[in-house]
């Protein structure tokens, strides 16, 4: 079975969020499972080929825009695996040149199926991702037919749709009137390239199971609720896992409660916050985007810690509003010595706060899966979350962490009061044991996907 992964991003060589860690993981997994595996993505401006060790292997030729475009087909390897990696360069869509984003992924999506054309017969089945590559099944059909390979769509987010004009469609060279799906999705005057991904696939999956269900209501689903629930008997959920080598700690089963000290006080001195370390240090990572993490209970729950002594770090990047809201918190007189507030991206920071905290906040209104849970784990730092998405099938209530039902501050308080507790209780250290022998390594999820490859190819080959 030879199959090729495609997404916006792919950790090391380019990471802005989850997605990033999954399609740099996943298929490390797969490929020792024995699955042959490559992965696509684009050659972004600021991608070093240098440091990535990607070299120019061969030249596409993409039309679009009533142009014959070139594309440098980059190669490299996933680091310490023998996974291929495409990289897509060209030089005005891949750039700030790019009129939108939706212009650079309907462009990304007609190279990548440029680039299986000239591969055919070489792939069984194309494992597209996100919005990004949402036009990949349709371009797929319009170009090979019957002959195309099978196509599986995950959707790590469904609230990003990729709505662009509909003039991309010209484009792309599809002629009005001439798709079904097309003309279904462009009735209300603009192209959906998540809710085409969806239509256009063989088989849907999401990050979590709980998620999978999620989508299927109004609630969480909105307007594509519907046309999920109608593709129900194609659409699975699979926890994604983490990859625990990219977080190397000195934080085990027998080590963490001596490492944990060190970690928190150097942390502590480092943020210049209060060195009262019998006070537990609670941590946010993540993006600053209200509508998904969280952040207004986040906020108006912070009070019970300050009224507690306790410290928290923020790290993350996002909303002006909500970075600016959290500086302000940070200056004022009630959180002066107890709160640090951090506007960066900083992978390694990031590391410093997972092992040098005591529990890691995660207040999602809706996360499709989440990473940080895990990562959290990882380090021996009880991950506080909301029932929702992957949270719920992750971290079960006192046994490796805190699970809370209402999105609302009042249950978030609550459940900050309980953790507070149970800090100077025997129970921290038996849940922060549970916590470190959670496994989530990405071997038990790349089975189930090779399952469900298999389950689409309808044949095992
Ligand atoms: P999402 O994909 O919704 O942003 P996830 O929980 O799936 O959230 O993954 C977030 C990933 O990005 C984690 O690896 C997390 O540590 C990392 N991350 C998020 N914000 C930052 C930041 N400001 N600095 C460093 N790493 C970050």
């Amino acid at each position: 079975m030879k199959v090729l992964i495609t997404a916006s991003e792919m950790f090391p060589i380019y990471k802005l969020g989850g997605l990033g860690d999954v399609i740099g993981s996943l298929p490390k997994a797969l490929d020792s499972l024995g699955v042959n595996v490559d992965v696509i993505i684009p050659f972004y401006h600021s991608i070093d080929a240098a440091n990535s060790h990607a070299y120019k292997s061969f030249e596409l030729i993409v039309p679009f825009n009533n142009k014959s475009n070139v594309v440098q087909v980059y190669k490299c390897k996933i680091p310490k695996s023998s996974v291929n990696v495409f990289l897509l360069k060209n030089d005005t869509y891949f750039s700030s040149k790019a009129k939108s984003e939706t212009e650079t992924f309907v462009f990304f999506d007609k190279a990548v199926v440029e680039y299986i054309k000239l591969n055919f017969n070489t792939y069984d089945l194309i494992h597209c991702n996100d919005w990004h590559t949402g036009m990949i099944p349709n371009f797929l059909k319009e170009e090979l037919g019957r002959e195309r390979p099978k196509v599986l769509f995950t959707i790590h987010n469904l609230m990003y749709q990729g709505v662009g004009d509909t003039s991309l469609l010209k484009d792309s060279g599809i002629v009005p009137g001439s798709n079904k799906l097309i003309d279904f999705d462009t009735m209300d005057g603009d192209l959906n390239m998540l809710m085409q991904g969806i239509l256009g696939c063989d088989f849907i999956s999401t990050v979590s199971p709980t998620y999978a269900n999620e989508i299927l209501t109004l609630k969480y689903g909105g307007f594509l609720s519907s046309i999920l629930k109608d593709r129900v008997g194609c659409l699975t959920g699979i926890l994604n896992g983490i990859d625990y080598t990219s977080f190397p700690t000195d934080i085990n089963d027998s080590t963490w409660l001596t490492k944990k000290k060190n970690h928190k006080k150097s942390l502590l001195n480092k943020l210049k916050l209060s060195t009262n370390s019998e006070k537990p240090l609670f941590s946010f990572v993540g993006r600053l985007d209200n509508g998904q993490k969280g952040l207004d209970i986040l906020y108006d729950a912070l009070p019970v810690l300050a009224k507690n002594d306790c410290n928290f770090v923020l790290l993350g990047t996002g909303d002006p509003v909500w970075e600016a809201k959290f500086k302000k918190l940070a200056t004022s007189k009630e959180f002066k010595n107890n709160v640090s507030i951090n506007i960066s991206f900083n992978l390694d920071f990031a590391n410093s706060i997972y092992a040098g905290s005591d529990f890691f906040l995660v207040p999602s209104k809706y996360e499709p899966c989440g990473l940080t849970q895990m990562i959290s784990m990882h380090y021996g730092t009880l991950p506080i979350v909301r029932s929702t998405g992957g949270l719920k099938d992750s971290v079960h209530h006192l046994h490796n962490g805190f699970v809370f039902e209402d999105y609302s501050a009042k249950a978030l308080k609550d459940v900050l009061e309980k953790s507070i507790v149970i800090y100077n209780t025997v129970q921290y250290p038996l849940m922060v044991s549970n916590a470190l022998q959670t496994d989530f390594s990405w071997i038990k999820s790349a089975k189930s996907y090779l399952n469900l490859y298999v389950q689409i190819l309808g044949k095992i080959s």
